[in-house]
């Protein structure tokens, strides 16, 4: 038993040259292998097989996720530029709605502030009516004199 009583770091070393024997016989003995090791490489080979398979289709799907991530992305930043767009139109929009509120604002204050010039010239006119009673200056319209209550006609 002490030919086989090895240590661990010695069996370990062990298992891994055996591992780089099988590999370098599986590499460089391919075209013609002892046929009782056929098995051994018809597995080495499947298993490599498989395995490419298994990356190229990995690749695939990634490739696919990327480019399902890059549309999704590509219609998201679309969206934000409509929406930012349809919302510059609406700010625009109200703005040329508050110009032309604020124009029809202009123009009833521009009323009434030339009703009072307006009305003024009839006023003149009216400061040469008089109080026939006390002789106070009364307006065109007045019913009665402001200072001693006499009716005016
Ligand atoms: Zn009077």
């Amino acid at each position: 038993m002490s030919e086989t009583a090895y240590t661990p770091d010695r069996e370990k070393e062990l298992q891994e040259l055996y591992t780089k024997l099988g590999k370098a016989y599986y590499e460089g003995g391919f075209e013609d292998p002892l046929p009782e090791l056929l098995p051994l490489f018809d597995r080495i080979t499947g298993l490599k097989a498989q395995a490419e398979a298994e990356a190229k289709a990995a690749e695939e799907a990634r490739k696919a996720a990327e480019a399902k991530a890059a549309e999704e992305a590509r219609k998201a930043a679309e969206a934000k530029a409509a929406e930012e767009a349809r919302k510059a139109a609406e700010a625009q929009a109200a703005a040329a709605r508050a110009a032309e509120e604020a124009a029809a604002t202009g123009d009833e204050d521009a009323t009434i502030m030339a009703d009072p010039e307006e009305e003024t010239p009839p006023q003149k006119p009216a400061a040469k009516k008089w109080c026939t009673q006390c002789g106070s200056q009364l307006s065109e319209n007045a019913a009665f004199c402001w200072n001693c209550g006499h009716p005016v006609r």
